[in-house]
């Protein structure tokens, strides 16, 4: 790191971001790249000599923090909160470029610009169900200019032709740069990389690309027409650049005062100034990023799981740190906002969002950090379940969580957490051991047994609304990493007797075999031969924690139930478990849920599910029951807020559609819901807060017991007495 010897601050800053490279590394870093390997994959051309060097002289410099691997194999790269409060500064030094630079064939190329992509353009919300492999081939420099420049195309090494893979999987998108091996969708070949990063950079229509032969694609009709719509990059940026250049009189200069001496008194930093005219809103101590209706990408930002919430508020502070997330909670209250909090956004309710209020949007604040010895994880806000499962599976550890793994860990502690584990280990919140978070006035507090004991209840089954939790410590169990484990399934008609023979089984299952029912089509999932798909079916999918021999007699009795069509019950992973129903219920459909406990399953509530379930008319929606008991009921019901220990099974019946065919059928699914669970009204006790729809606010009292609801009313008076978070 070089000084330039003096002592203006901007002097100062450039000696350390100016350095050839730690731009790009730090938005790399910022961008969420944490091993050596992934910074390195983003910044091609980059010795990993120098890459070394440089992330020394940030982590010297108190930008970057170096942490051990669990594994004890290499370091995460973090950053600090100094190094944060770059990301505004990246980010306005990229607003810049982008009203005042061209593109040019040197910055093109290919790799990068589907890494860039991936990493930050991609329309998450309109991949495809399935997984989706796309090949690109990139033409050797110089061939093929499409564009008629004839000029070099690429920094890459003359006469080569670059292959490079996006694997398209459960909404998210990874770059390869070897065949993944599932074969190719769709072949994209492009002979003029430059004309492929602008349309990246939304300066070239894709129509346009394609007439002029700069792009080509092969492969099925729709996914040749779905392939552009994934890249998110903000075009009306680019528009709007377009127009600053048409301006009568061509580009303007900044005006003088947007420019501070070097010598000036310290004031507003440049690039607030400049901020001021192409954005109205900053947040002061905020480094994340303020999303608002006016950002290009502001619907792929507030989009949530079930694509049939459609909420609009004013900002989303998309935060990076807990006191981004205090910063954001101060601003909102001085404007007298309305403010919710988003973790995983898996809600079917919606409630992460609100309309014209601001969502405190923690889904970037992504960590786990496993403690082997101490069998503890400590997860940020907008971990996923298969996020923290995996981190913990590499130890061989687990704590309950949700059975599907795109689940967000936050919102699903904070309701209980029902999962594979808990008969046996408890709920979530069984083994929730401390939380951190920030109060309805912006204070940072700590929550466990001892510090804020109250608090610490009630966060532990409260459904949320007490303040915003910027981290998650969780007790961790020994499981697997395999274990014995799968659906078996029978036809719907032969329900009444299976789940007859079903009952008595739970009644006396030990702890350690966990069971959950699904009665509904056939999904077409992964793991189910394709004859299955659509036929109606009672599916128990079941789980044995025990080893060999022992697991198998535990599940024997189940196996044997009537005469199964299929029996998928194998040694598999326990991550494998977790994510098996993960493409069943992808983000963006429409979902309406109808949910309540049920005392019994007598002969009536059985037939009666059975009935309803082979009504639906969606072969999406299904009905799934949660068989409870086991440690879930031997916890003391006043432990933690979660009341309903002692009710043994939970239905939630999930009335599914797709976006299109909400007129068709939306109105049809939802009634179906409401009357198969209203049927089982006599039956019924309590209900999980989670499964709770958008509708049933008024249900909220019957998700507790009477002492327990009035408790919680009590506390949220205490530590939220303005309604900050009960306001949406
Ligand atoms: C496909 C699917 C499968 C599911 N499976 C299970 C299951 O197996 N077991 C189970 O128990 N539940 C399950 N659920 C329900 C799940 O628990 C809830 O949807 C839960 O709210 C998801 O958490 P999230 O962080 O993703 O949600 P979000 O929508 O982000 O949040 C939900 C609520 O929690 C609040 N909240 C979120 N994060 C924070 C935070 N850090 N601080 C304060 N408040 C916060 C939000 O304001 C919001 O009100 C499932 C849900 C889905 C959609």
């Amino acid at each position: 790191m070089r000084s330039y010897g003096q002592f203006c601050p901007i002097a100062r800053g450039s000696g350390l971001i100016a350095e050839r490279w730690t731009p790009i590394i730090l938005r790399n870093v910022l961008l969420g790249c944490r091993t050596f390997n992934e910074i390195a994959a983003g910044a091609p051309g980059l010795s990993r000599a120098l890459l070394a060097r440089r992330l020394r002289e940030l982590e010297r410099a108190g930008v970057v923090t170096v942490r051990p691997k669990p594994d004890g194999r290499g370091s995460y790269y973090l950053p600090t909160p100094s190094g944060r409060e770059l990301w505004p500064v990246l980010q306005a030094l990229g607003d810049w470029a982008e009203r005042w630079m061209d593109v040019t064939a040197e910055d093109a190329d290919p790799d990068l610009v589907v890494w860039s992509w991936c990493q930050s353009s991609l329309r998450r919300d309109l991949l495809p169900e399935r997984r989706v492999v796309v090949r690109f081939e990139f033409a050797p420099d110089g061939s093929g200019a499409a564009d008629g420049s004839g000029a070099a195309h690429s920094s890459r090494s003359p006469g080569a032709l670059t292959r490079v893979w996006l694997l398209l999987e459960r909404g998210r998108g990874e770059v390869c740069g070897f065949d993944p091996g599932f074969g190719d969708d769709l072949v994209v070949t492009v002979d003029d990389p430059l004309a492929f990063a602008r349309w990246h950079l939304g300066l070239v229509e894709w129509s346009t690309a394609l007439k002029s032969g700069a792009i080509r694609v092969e492969g099925p009709r729709d996914l040749r027409r779905a392939l552009p719509t994934w890249n998110s990059y903000p075009q009306t940026r680019a528009r709007r650049r377009a127009e600053h250049r048409r301006a009568p009189g061509g580009p303007q200069p900044l005006p003088p005062e947007a420019v501070p001496s070097a010598t000036a008194p310290r004031r507003d930093p440049p690039w607030r100034t400049v901020r001021t005219r192409t954005r109205s809103t900053t947040v002061p101590g905020f480094s994340g990023r303020l999303v608002t209706p006016r950002d290009a990408d502001y619907d792929a930002v507030r989009a949530v799981w079930n694509g049939a919430v459609d909420r609009r508020p004013r900002f989303i502070a998309r935060c990076l740190s807990p006191s981004d997330v205090a910063a954001a909670i101060g601003f909102a209250r001085e404007r007298g906002l309305a403010v919710t909090v988003r973790g995983g956004g898996h809600g079917v309710a919606g409630n992460a969002l609100c309309d014209d209020g601001l969502v405190v949007d923690l889904s970037a604040m992504k960590s786990v950090s496993v403690d082997p010895a101490r069998r503890t994880a400590t997860a940020g806000p907008g971990t996923l379940w298969g996020e923290l499962d995996t981190a913990a599976q590499a130890f061989g550890l687990a704590v309950t969580g949700g059975v599907v793994s795109h689940t967000g860990i936050s919102g699903l502690t904070l309701g209980g957490g029902l999962g594979w584990l808990m008969r046996r280990h408890g709920l979530t919140v069984d083994n929730l051991t401390r939380a951190e978070l920030i109060t309805a006035d912006g204070r940072p507090l700590t929550a466990d047994e001892h510090d804020e004991p109250e608090l610490f209840w009630g966060l532990r089954g409260g459904g949320g609304g007490l303040g915003a939790v910027t981290s998650f410590t969780y007790r961790l169990h020994p499981v697997g990493p395999e274990v014995l484990a799968g659906p078996v399934l029978w036809p719907l008609e032969d329900a009444p007797a299976v789940l007859r023979a079903y009952r008595e089984h739970a009644a006396c299952a030990p702890p350690e075999v966990a069971t959950v029912v699904t009665l509904r089509r056939a999904p077409a999932a992964p793991f189910l031969p394709v004859e299955t798909h659509g036929r109606p079916v009672c599916m128990i999918t079941m789980l044995a924690l025990a080893d060999g021999d022992a697991a198998e007699r535990l599940l024997a009795p189940l196996r044997a139930l009537g005469r199964p069509l299929l029996d998928l019950v194998r040694r598999r992973p326990y991550t494998a478990l977790q994510s098996m129903f993960d493409t069943v219920v992808p983000a963006g459909w429409h979902y309406y849920w109808k949910s309540t406990g049920l005392r019994e399953l007598d002969d009536d509530v059985i037939d009666t599910m059975t009935e309803h379930a082979a009504r639906a008319r969606s072969t999406r929606s299904y009905a799934i029951l949660f068989h409870l008991g086991g440690a879930v009921a031997e916890t003391d019901p006043a432990a933690t807020s979660f009341a309903h220990r002692a009710v043994p099974h939970h239905l939630n019946v999930n009335a599914v559609w797709l976006p299109r065919q909400d007129d068709s059928l939306g109105a049809v699914e939802r009634a179906w819901a409401r009357d198969f669970v209203a049927a089982l009204t006599p039956y019924g006790e309590g209900v999980y807060v989670n499964f709770l729809d958008r509708d049933d606010r008024g249900r909220l009292p019957e998700a507790y017991d009477t002492p327990t609801h009035a408790r919680l009313t009590e506390l949220r008076r205490r530590v939220d007495p303005d309604g900050v978070f009960g306001t949406a």
